[in-house]
Parts: structure tokens; C-alpha cells; sequence
């Protein structure tokens, strides 16, 4: 893509801006994005650009910390520094390790006790061969959207430092979530422990309940305390479970589950009877075979997600790729978009959220959502795994699956930063695979536009019935 054509861009972004329609992109976020991955006219179809970057999106999945808790320096029980490295934190640093970075030199980097300045040198080695990933990029997106440093180096990481500590101050989750990124509300999966979080900024940062605890252990100790109830047989477990629906459920956009990470999604329907002698061992601490420890854990996901189901809450599950490193059964995850078809078919008046594209199993999961009604798919996480892909994905999705049941992004981070950057490599995604299939001639330009808002926020406010969620939380 040549210069030119990339300041004739950026110009004309900056003009509609400058006209009065709303924009929801600034053009300062649409100039720096245009020079990381030009938005070349080659490419894009105009109109199609100008709309993505103009619409709003609703980000379906996050694990944001409030910001007074990030402000007062503690996102979470883990000790985090707070200096630049933190947003490399969380996705980036699984880059780092698995281009070779050793242990030790990711603890120095991720260490509160080494300077700021000092940590280039530790990355440097590394940089180049993570700085074009999806996490890469998005971090580097945010860098120089925030800080104002293109290319991250000896000269300049002073100032990545000092934007690092100039950005965080109070507000900056609104600055950059909704008018840096153009996000209307977001959707936090709380890693604090507890099933639910109750935010301290409760309409922006819109909260899931955790049902892992519920039926995976079960955490039987740390659900059933807040709520009084002593717990000396399944039914007991089950008011445990009830209570915290009863309790946060109207708060609560959707239920959330990562059980993925350590087993598939194979959840059977167990016969209470079988359950109730299996909870019997639980609680007593017998010891349990694996069969009969998956026995049980299945009879009580059911139980979570039938008190979701009663209440009308999408259940949200992790589905293929891991974070992290060094660990991940791929075999495993294989099996994930037919394990999706059979919860859907167990249960079709329960409403199933497939997370993260199933990566790499794509094209399986476009299917389920094809041939089940009860299938929705979020794309969360997704543009940062693999962009290219994740604009695949869409391109065959929207071709194949009704429109009305993706949801096109999540940001999926711990820091605030990074989501900036993977909502502007979203957007660029959106509008490619728009302008594609417009150019490919599989859809007519009117159709394309007309998919743009359901796709970016439309969807999400029907499937998680938003405005009813933000009417209830506004008036807390
Ligand atoms: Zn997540």
C-alpha cells in the first residue's frame, strides 16, 4: 500500500469527523491504525470503513478489574508490576515465552523490582519475533495510541513509560474503552474467586456469573459461606446454587464457564440419584475415580445451567484454543464443536454462547451454529489469536449462519490498555471481511451495510437483553 493513498485515507477519515457525524473512532485512533495496518483502498470498500469505524461495539467478554482497584495498584491476588510491561502481561507474555524468552528473563521483565527503562533490554531480543502476532500488534496499537511512540526501542522507552503513567489516572477506563475504542458496555468474567462481582462501575463494566465454582470441585466451602446455608446433601448444593441466581441473577448478563481449559465439553445428564450418593463421597472427602468425579460434575453443570436457563441468562463456555503456554491438548479441543452440538440438543431451551471460535476448529463450530437454534458463537478473543482467521471466520460465517446469532468482539484482557488495540484490529477485521465479500460479489454493498450494526452491537443487546440489564443496574 503506498503513502499516499494511506494520507488520502487518513484525510478523508478526519473529514467526516470534522462534518458532525457521530464518530465514535476518533481519527487520531483511525490514523495510527491506518499506519500499523493501513486501511488501503485497495482493500476496504469506503463505505463499509467509514461505518465500522463509526458504529458502536458492545465487547462481550473481559476480565477488567474495576478501576479503582487497578488505580490502587492491586489488579489481582497475583503481584503485577506497574510499569510498562504490564500490558504485555496477558497475552503477549505467552508470545514471549514460547519464542524462547527464558523463565527467569520473563520474571526480570514482569518483575516491580527491575526499572521500567531497564526492561527493553530484556525484551529486545524477543521483540522481533513477536511484535506481528495478533497480541503483539494489539499492544502495539495501544502503545502508540496512548503513549504516542510508534516503535518501541532504547530511545523510547522512557517515553512508553511516562504515556504509561500519564494514562493511568482516574477515567482512563472510559477514555479509552468508550472514546478511544468506541465500546458502549463491555461483559466481565470476574477472576476474583467469587461467582459474581459487584462493580463499582456496574454499566460499563456489566458483569457474568461465574458457574465454574458450582459445579467443578465443587467449591463447596466458598459458595455456600455468603449465603448461610449449611450443605449436607445435593439438595442443600442446589439452594447454594439457587441462592446466588436469586441473588445476583437480574444484575448478571450471562452465566460463564472456562472448565474447558481442563476438560472437554462433554457435560451428561446424570440421574440425581447417582449424583446424590456421588456429592455423598464429595462431601466426605472419600476418594472418587475419574469417571465418577466427571459423573458428578456433570449432574451439577446441568444444575447450574438449568437455574440460567429458568432466568433466562445465555451460558457462555470456553471453547478451543489455550492461554498460556506449553500445556494445550489439541486433541482435546478437536472434540469441542461436537461435544457443543450434543449440550445443544440436550438442552434446546437452553441458550449456549460458544466462545473463541472454537480456534482452530472454525469451520466445525460455523456448523453447530448453522444446524442448532439454541447455538450462538462469540468471536472474543479471536482477532488477537489469529487475525487472519478470525476474518475467515466471519467472511464463512455470515455466509452460511444466521446473522442474528454472532457476536463479533471481546477483548478478553486482564489490563484496560490492550483492548484498544484488539478493538481496532476487530473494526479493520469487520470491515475487511465486509468489503471482501462485497468485492468477492457474495454480498451486495447494501447487505453488507445493513449487517454492520447487528453484528457490531445489535446482536449482543438482543441475546443478553441489555437495555433491560442497564435499566435494572442504572437504578441500583
Ligand atoms: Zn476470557
Amino acid at each position: 500500500m503506498k503513502k499516499g493513498t494511506s494520507l488520502s485515507r487518513r484525510t478523508a477519515l478526519k473529514g467526516i469527523g470534522a462534518v458532525g457525524a457521530i464518530s465514535l473512532v476518533s481519527s487520531e485512533a483511525t490514523a495510527v491504525m491506518d499506519r500499523i495496518s493501513p486501511f488501503s483502498d485497495r482493500l476496504f470498500h469506503k463505505d463499509i470503513l467509514d461505518k465500522v469505524l463509526k458504529t458502536p461495539l458492545i465487547d462481550t467478554h473481559e476480565h477488567l478489574f474495576d478501576e479503582d482497584v487497578r488505580l490502587a495498584k492491586s489488579p489481582g491476588s497475583r503481584s503485577e508490576p506497574d510499569d510498562w510491561s504490564l500490558i504485555f502481561k496477558h497475552y503477549l507474555d505467552s508470545d514471549m515465552t514460547t519464542c524462547g524468552m527464558p523463565q527467569a528473563e520473563s520474571d526480570r521483565f514482569f518483575s516491580s523490582d527491575v526499572d521500567p527503562a531497564d526492561k527493553w533490554a530484556i525484551l529486545e531480543p524477543y521483540w522481533p519475533a513477536v511484535k506481528n502476532t495478533g497480541y503483539g500488534r494489539a499492544v502495539r496499537i495501544a502503545i502508540e495510541m496512548l503513549y504516542g511512540v510508534d516503535e518501541l526501542s532504547a530511545t523510547t522507552v522512557r517515553k512508553v513509560q511516562a504515556g504509561y503513567e500519564a494514562t493511568r489516572k482516574p477515567g482512563f477506563y472510559r477514555r479509552i474503552l468508550c472514546d478511544l475504542a468506541g465500546i458502549e458496555s463491555c461483559q466481565v468474567n470476574f477472576l476474583g474467586g467469587k461467582p459474581f462481582h459487584k462493580s463499582s462501575m456496574p454499566t460499563l463494566l456489566m458483569q457474568d456469573i461465574s458457574i465454574v465454582g458450582m459445579f467443578s470441585g465443587p467449591d463447596i466451602n466458598g459458595l455456600s459461606k455468603p449465603t448461610g446455608i449449611e450443605v449436607k446433601g445435593l439438595e442443600d448444593w442446589r439452594r447454594v446454587i439457587d441462592w446466588w441466581f436469586d441473588q445476583y441473577g437480574k444484575q448478571a448478563v450471562a452465566v460463564k464457564s472456562q472448565n474447558a481449559y481442563g476438560r472437554n465439553i462433554d457435560y451428561q445428564k446424570i440421574e440425581p440419584d447417582a449424583a446424590q450418593e456421588l456429592f455423598k463421597l464429595r462431601l466426605e472427602n472419600k476418594p472418587m475415580d475419574p469417571q465418577q468425579r466427571k459423573d458428578l460434575e456433570d449432574h451439577l453443570f446441568w444444575c447450574a445451567v438449568d437455574a440460567a436457563t429458568k432466568r433466562n441468562l445465555p451460558v457462555k463456555l470456553h471453547t478451543g484454543y489455550y492461554a498460556g503456554d506449553n500445556y494445550m491438548p489439541l486433541s482435546r479441543l478437536l472434540q469441542n464443536p461436537g461435544s457443543a452440538c450434543d449440550l445443544c440438543g440436550a438442552s434446546p431451551e437452553s441458550r449456549f454462547v460458544f466462545m473463541h471460535i472454537a480456534y482452530p476448529y472454525y469451520e466445525d463450530l460455523i456448523a453447530v451454529a448453522k444446524h442448532y437454534t439454541n447455538a450462538y458463537l462469540d468471536m472474543c478473543w479471536a482477532w488477537i489469536i489469529n487475525p487472519v482467521a478470525a476474518k475467515d471466520f466471519l467472511k464463512k460465517y455470515l455466509v452460511t449462519a444466521p446473522a442474528n446469532k454472532i457476536l463479533t468482539f471481546g477483548g478478553d484482557y486482564i489490563p484496560v490498555e490492550p483492548v484498544l488495540g484488539h478493538a481496532m484490529i476487530a473494526r479493520r477485521g469487520i470491515a475487511l471481511a465486509l468489503s471482501e465479500l462485497v468485492e468477492e460479489g457474495w454480498l451486495k454493498l447494501s447487505d453488507a451495510m445493513d449487517l454492520i450494526d447487528p453484528i457490531m452491537h445489535g446482536n449482543a443487546r438482543k441475546i443478553f437483553n441489555l437495555a433491560e440489564k442497564q435499566k435494572f443496574l442504572g437504578a441500583l
